[in-house]
């Protein structure tokens, strides 16, 4: 359950931002919502939330989640959308250093951050983040992912994924308009996969569940091997991507699971338990962290009690549902790193179930459990494969 100060904390939250959020304020009336009630975690589905499609760029009502002075706002935090509607999530620096921490817990939990030493990133570099262009009412825009990539900053990381400037110049010149052009750099991942084995760096590989999965099945067809790792080398997957799909990735078929984890371990001579995963979304300043699990065949995501809480609704009527092990559409509230803007409860468009409410009997964590199962936004990919050459060692 949610811890008794974090309630009182929501509580606290709620009615704060419907006095510094018109749009919220509406939402609340329209529910004629009473925030002198004591919050209890019988009560919470009755806390007005904001649905997920509010922060997209096409409704166009981003700016009216924001709580503070325009001025105050550091920039938008941008989600990597596939469908190439992000969302936009206003932001100020103390809510960007509380997301980041949130992150930086999970990595040190659960990927052992403390001890490792190179880090591959099937991503582009910070660098060229913060190049991509993007701006919204005169505000710079950048990935959320970036904030997230800038937690390791003072590793050695290798980049894996690059961006042909030539093509985007040639594009450019015909086309009249702007289009990424990018490819994974496979000499890069060969040349920092042999030094990690052979010097046995702790190593931690992460993000993208389709580009890792196809990239490594390739290179083992390929080749007739995998690699012989430390038992430091790590695998962190960045939540989602199994149905092919994450950010401009697009593969022709889904990602079985199990599959997954048999071929990452075997790939890579790791134990299950050096693979994790970990869940967030922009719109939210949580993250999740996640273990495998043999009985469900899944990631059993965890939620820490004085940090936020979840509750799920019915994807049909959207009533709580209080029961385990049925699926509904996740609802984050937490009272921390929403300052900026009209966080305190929203609605995301993943749908997930709760395994337990209280404990996880397979890690012993105490608090509420969940696994996701699906999506509600179909996802459309835009990732065109013309433009891009993801796959080196087909
Ligand atoms: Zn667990």
């Amino acid at each position: 359950m949610a811890s008794e100060i974090m309630l009182s904390d929501i509580r606290t939250e709620v009615e704060a931002t419907s006095n510094d959020c018109k749009l919220y304020k509406q939402i609340c009336e329209e529910k004629e919502y009473d925030f002198d009630q004591t919050i209890k975690g019988s009560n919470l589905d009755e806390i007005p939330y904001v649905n997920w499609n509010y922060f997209k760029e096409s409704n166009k009502k981003f700016q009216e989640l924001l709580r503070i002075p325009y001025n105050e706002l550091s920039y938008w935090t941008i989600s990597s959308s596939t469908s190439g509607d992000p969302s936009l999530v206003g932001r100020d620096a103390e809510d960007i250093e509380v997301f980041k921490n949130n992150y930086r817990k999970v990595f040190e939990e659960y990927s052992k951050m403390r001890l490792i030493k190179r880090l591959i990133l099937f991503a582009p570099s910070i660098e060229f983040m913060n190049k991509m262009p993007g701006s919204w009412l005169g505000k710079r825009g950048f990935l959320f992912y970036r904030d997230i990539a800038d937690i390791w900053k003072n590793y050695e990381i290798d980049y894996l994924l690059k961006f042909k400037v030539w093509k985007v110049l040639l594009y450019l010149i015909s086309h009249f308009k702007a289009k990424a052009f990018i490819e994974i750099n496979g000499k890069l991942m060969v040349k920092s996969l042999k030094e990690v084995e052979h010097q046995k760096t702790p190593t931690l590989i992460a993000n993208s569940v389709p580009l890792m999965y196809q990239n490594f099945v390739d290179y083992y067809k390929k080749h007739k091997k995998g690699f012989n790792m430390p038992e430091t080398f790590r695998i962190q997957l960045g939540g989602g991507g199994w149905n092919g799909i994450k950010g401009r990735v697009k593969l022709e078929h889904k990602i079985d699971k199990v599959d997954f984890m048999e071929k990452m371990s075997g790939f890579f001579n790791i134990p299950y338990d050096n693979i994790t995963d970990n869940y967030g979304a922009t719109e939210v300043p949580i993250a999740c962290g996640g273990h495998w699990s043999k009985n469900y065949e899944d990631f059993l995501f965890h939620i820490d009690k004085d940090e936020a809480y979840i509750i799920i609704r019915d994807i049909e009527n959207l009533e709580r549902i209080k029961k385990t092990k049925e699926p509904g559409i996740i609802e984050v509230l937490t009272p921390y790193g929403v300052k900026s803007y009209a966080g305190v409860a929203v609605m995301l468009d993943d749908i997930v179930e709760i395994v337990d409410f209280n404990k996880c009997v397979e890690c012993g964590r105490e608090g509420l459990v969940f696994r996701i199962t699906g999506r509600m936004t179909p996802e459309i990919g835009k990732g065109c494969s013309s433009f891009t050459n993801l796959f080196p060692f087909k």
